[in-house]
């Protein structure tokens, strides 16, 4: 058998006056005016519990767009449950059949639901509609078409086999249920993460993040019209702590699909090794977590490139991405230039609600993240040892509007080069020209993640040895680009050191996790 060569899903530009803006925009009206419910979604059922919780759009946040049921801990034993039972049918289906499910929603995504997935996540996590497309329904029908083609690429690797033998693999699911937890950020990871793993055979209980339930309820209700079977993937949310007692207490817990904070996957890890005696197996741990993702420039780098690079990787989505541009590291020679260019292009973002199509920055997430950034800004503010020289204002009276802001620090160290803030926030230092390499030092010493970095020269020598003196600080290395966007089957994306476990999103790597080998040999 073969599948269908997987491509990248094409991207919509909606510019002004075309059909497809049009549509958007009348998707965008329908879906405010309705209430969505998002049940818990339980084997064959849709429970709705009298815990039902709120959902606004960040950017107006007294508008509701429905509610999601919040379940209890009984509620996660049945998603364990649920999944257990249909692992029995479902890990024995043949690969074409799970192929065939996730070939068929991509297509759904793509097609009849293409401006619901994304006037979904334009609306429920105020991302632009550019920023929206490219994550509700290019990057996910693009994890879940690659994703089809890397398992059939792992199972076609088999063994030599001497004469009078044969050898041969099988791929099989692990025992027991896979759990996935999944961040607000991107509709593609909430559609990735369950489905990488059941796509391989497993089963899996699902907890999306509560900032993402709109969206997390389109994917669900798209596998499910795609064929996906009752119980393997179970879709709950309920107290984080509860949950996480009761899959890390179980024997069937097999694996961990995790994007997220890395103070959070690191509690979980503990969490895991400290049950690791009630397990039927040793479970797979596999997490994407944070990041202080850099620009570095030298002084042979060309200053609109480099400004293009920060304002663009820094400010996308409100820089709400683990890979976002927050640190950056500019030569004296060229600052002036870069300075210009940037202060230039940050300040003509329009901030504003998603649904004014000429707004690029949108509202951050929700009160905490709006409120942890704040006190960022204002730390600067009150500082003597950095300023800021675009943006700075922010406000919550209707959304959580946070402007693009661009701080200069004197000092390498300054505590917003350090700190990962998870929102439109970018610290500068200007170091001599001549200091590159003891500039580079401080970089690889000043963070504890290695996920994103960009470097910037028209010097083929210098991006070498760069690319060498930064060898362990990213797992995506960008040279003379944004250190954002990883597109599926280009750039496989993940992060090591404090990053994550780096078996790269959308690609080969990450599948070989969700499989447990059985190696036959059989005499004739
Ligand atoms: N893959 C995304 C990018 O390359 C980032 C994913 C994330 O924020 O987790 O920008």
């Amino acid at each position: 058998f073969r599948v269908p060569k997987a491509v990248n899903e094409p991207i919509y530009q909606y510019e002004p006056g075309s059909t497809a803006r049009e549509k958007l925009q009348d998707t965008l009206k329908a879906l405010r005016s309705k209430q969505v419910h998002v049940p818990l979604y339980i084997g064959s059922e849709e429970i709705e519990t009298a815990d039902k919780r709120p959902m606004s759009p960040p950017h107006d946040h007294q508008h509701i767009l429905g509610h999601y049921s919040y379940g209890t801990g009984e509620h996660v034993k049945k998603a364990i449950d649920s999944a257990l039972e249909a692992r029995k049918k479902w890990s024995k289906m043949a690969w074409q059949d799970r192929a065939a499910i996730f070939l068929k929603a991509a297509d759904l995504i793509s097609g009849p639901y293409r401006y619901e997935m994304n006037a979904g996540t334009m609306l429920a996590q105020s991302k632009n509609c550019f920023q929206s497309e490219i994550d509700a329904v290019c990057e996910l029908a693009d994890f879940l078409r690659f994703n089809v083609e890397f398992m059939t690429e792992i199972y076609e690797k088999q063994p030599i086999s001497a004469p009078g033998t044969w050898n041969r693999l099988e791929y099989r699911p692990l025992e027991g249920f896979v759990f996935a937890i999944t961040p607000f950020n991107f509709t593609a990871i909430a559609g990735n993460l369950p489905m990488s793993a059941v796509l391989m055979g497993n089963v899996c209980v699902w907890k999306p993040a509560e900032s993402q339930m709109y969206s997390a309820n389109q994917v669900m209700r798209i596998f499910k019209e795609a064929g996906l079977p009752d119980g393997v993937i179970n879709m709950v949310v309920a107290d984080g702590p509860e949950v996480g007692d009761i899959v890390f207490k179980h024997p069937e817990f097999s694996g961990l699909h995790f994007t997220g904070s890395t103070a959070v996957f690191k509690h979980l890890w503990k969490e895991i090794g400290n049950n690791i005696d009630i397990y039927k197996q040793y479970p797979r741990i596999v997490g994407e977590t944070g990041g202080k993702d850099f620009v570095f420039a030298h002084h042979t780098a060309k200053p609109a490139q480099v400004a293009t690079g920060l304002a663009r990787g820094a400010f996308e989505f409100q820089g709400q991405k683990c890979s976002a541009a927050s640190r950056a590291y500019i030569p004296d020679n060229i600052w002036p230039e870069v300075k210009e260019e940037l202060v230039k292009q940050v300040n003509s973002f329009k901030v504003g609600p998603t649904e004014d199509f000429g707004n690029f920055v949108n509202a951050v997430i929700d009160k905490r993240a709006f409120d942890k950034i704040a006190s960022y800004i204002d730390f600067v503010k009150d500082s003597k040892d950095a300023e800021i020289i675009a943006g700075g204002n922010y406000d919550d009276s209707k959304g959580y509007f946070i402007e693009p802001t661009v701080v200069v620090a004197k000092d390498p160290k300054f505590r917003t080069m350090c700190e990962e803030i998870f929102g439109p926030v970018l610290t500068i230092y200007v170091y001599p020209k001549d200091e590159w390499k003891e500039t580079v030092k401080i970089l690889n010493d000043t963070s504890e993640y290695a996920l994103t970095g960009a470097i910037f020269s028209q010097d083929r020598y210098v991006l070498s040895e760069l690319t060498d003196l930064l060898e362990q600080n990213a797992g995506n290395f960008y040279l003379n680009d944004k250190p954002t966007g990883a597109v599926v089957g280009q750039q496989p994306f993940g992060g090591a050191r404090g990053s994550g476990t780096n078996d790269k999103a959308g690609f080969y790597l990450n599948l070989l996790r969700w499989t447990s080998v059985r190696t036959l040999k059989e005499t004739f």
